[in-house]
């Protein structure tokens, strides 16, 4: 492996500046070519104690600002880091391995998260309630929380960062983030053109790192008050028992494998297409994603030859290859953990329709690639069933009906999202009602929406980001009565 091209990083951004970091150096590792082009100063407890201790220090100006004020100041550095877009871009594709343009897509929507909270500053509102008793009125008070930690996962780098950032700072508190230590430089990258486009020093800090190190230390650091975590399940019930010390907030955005049901009366077409997007985008390392597809007996065969053939049409490449649809796993060992599911799977059962191993094509031998695969009808108790399946892997299961398959939909740990596809109104009732999720998508592609509350039931987590209920978990509310 080559390493005369290596370029080394501080690793945190403190108080508006690059801060060098005092762990040892993690490397970065381009996913397309198995090459660490970056080495990144890890955070010990010491530099997250720095960062905190900024965020602090920035929280009375902060905060005291008018909200307005606060989400113009957002919009503002979103708009300069949105100048910069076409520097940003490759960045991400070289560290996470997606295709330039779901770099864009994901940059663009992150930006977007921000602007709808900067919007929504004008909107953040308490609640008065008059004559409680004869002439006693009540208030509701909303005030920030003070520092949060964020801590964010490789799969979308920005997005996941900015759906904790924008309500958290428009609603007036600081943030120290932590980025996963395998995709830290868009996000000390976006945090400098935050700065230079107006955020002031302090209201957002980077420290990057491992999660058992960085990571714990600003779970456990007094003076967080809350922490907004996204990544798999079991790191979150960690964090939900060490964040019972200090009784601090937590929002957990985790793990999830979500249903998706095809009736014989929808537009199969539209949903197989659905299908394929849902969960070969990103190279199916996203939380929300269609892991499980039930489709009704009557129609399989149609719905299933139609998803094979998506599978083994869709172009593998190089992120930054023109023409890529589907780019590299994130990490070897991630591919691994795949390439295991699929053969512990298939050794009780199913057949394998399409994929099932890296690609043939020698000029991507390096990277960390595994083809889009079609599972049918492996046992319902077998690994692509029961586990979280993160990579471009699909089961497909025939069911007799509704019933049947609003039962296996169930019949999960996990209850992120879910969909359904039916021209059926009832149907679409019923599924929308007793699907245990929090969100069903009827008749249409699995995209969130800021508009929306996003967040998991069961083991997918606790709380809620997007929608006007972010702010719910990034304030207190106070009673206030006022007598005569
Ligand atoms: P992960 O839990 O291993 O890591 C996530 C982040 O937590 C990283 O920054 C990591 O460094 C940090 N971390 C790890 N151990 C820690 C500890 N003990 N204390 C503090 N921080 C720690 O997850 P991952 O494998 O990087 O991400 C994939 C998982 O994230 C999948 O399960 C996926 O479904 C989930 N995810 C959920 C959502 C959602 O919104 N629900 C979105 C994206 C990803």
């Amino acid at each position: 492996m080559s390493t005369d091209t290596v370029t080394e990083v501080a690793g945190a951004f403190i108080a508006g500046a690059e801060h060098a970091n005092r762990g040892e150096p993690l490397g970065v590792t381009n996913p397309a070519d198995g090459q660490v082009f970056a080495e990144v100063a890890a955070g010990t407890a010491e530099d997250v104690d720095a960062a905190v201790a900024a965020a602090r220090d920035a929280f009375a100006g902060w905060s005291a600002l008018a909200v307005r004020e606060r989400g113009e100041i957002v919009a503002r550095a979103a708009h300069h880091v949105e100048r910069h877009l076409d520097e940003l871009i490759p960045l991400l594709t070289r560290e996470q391995g997606k295709t330039l343009r779901d770099s864009r897509i994901e940059l663009t929507k992150a930006l977007d998260t921000l602007m709808h909270y900067a919007g929504l500053s004008k909107a953040l509102r308490g609640v008065h309630t008059p004559n409680l008793d004869p002439g006693i009125d009540g208030i509701v008070l909303r005030r920030p929380l003070g520092v949060v930690g964020a801590i964010v996962p490789w799969n979308f780098p920005t997005t996941l960062l900015c759906n904790k950032l924008a309500p958290a700072l428009v609603a007036g508190n600081t943030v120290v983030a932590k980025p996963a230590g395998t995709t830290p430089l868009t996000t000390l990258r976006f945090a400098e053109l935050l700065h230079e486009g107006g955020l002031p020093a302090g209201a957002f800090n980077v420290v990057t790192g491992s999660g058992s190190v960085t990571g714990t230390a600003l779970v456990t650091h007094p003076g967080v008050r809350k922490i907004a975590f996204t990544g798999s399940t079991p790191v979150g019930e960690q964090i939900m028992a060490l964040a019972a010390n200090g009784t601090k907030r937590v929002t957990l955005e985790l793990g999830g494998s979500d249903p998706m049901i095809i009736c014989d009366d929808a537009d199969l077409d539209a949903a197989a297409s659905a299908a394929s997007m849902g969960r070969f985008y990103n190279c199916g390392q996203a939380c929300l994603a269609i892991k499980r597809v039930y489709v009704f007996d009557t129609v399989a065969d149609q719905v299933i030859e139609q998803l094979v053939s998506k599978a083994r049409r869709l172009k593998v490449g190089r992120g930054d290859a023109e023409g890529s649809q589907m780019g590299p796993m994130h990490t070897a060992a991630g591919r691994e953990e795949l390439a295991a599911q699929v053969e512990r799977t298939l050794a009780r059962g199913g057949e394998l329709l399409a994929g099932g191993g890296p690609p043939e094509d020698p000029a991507l031998g390096d990277g960390f690639f595994y083809m889009p695969t079609v599972v049918v009808d492996p046992p319902h108790d077998s690994p692509m069933a029961t586990e979280e399946v993160f990579g471009p892997a699909l089961p497909i299961w025939r069911v007799r009906d509704l019933d049947e398959a609003i039962e296996r939909a169930n019949s999960s740990q996990f209850g992120l999202g879910s969909s359904v596809w039916t021209r059926d109104l009832r149907r679409a009732r019923q599924a929308a009602e007793r699907i245990e999720a929090g969100y069903t998508w009827v008749n249409s592609r699995t995209k969130v929406y800021d508009e929306l509350p996003f967040g998991g039931w069961k083991s997918s987590g606790y709380g809620k980001e997007h929608g006007e209920e972010a702010f719910d978990f990034y304030t207190e509310t106070k009673s206030v009565v006022f007598g005569g």
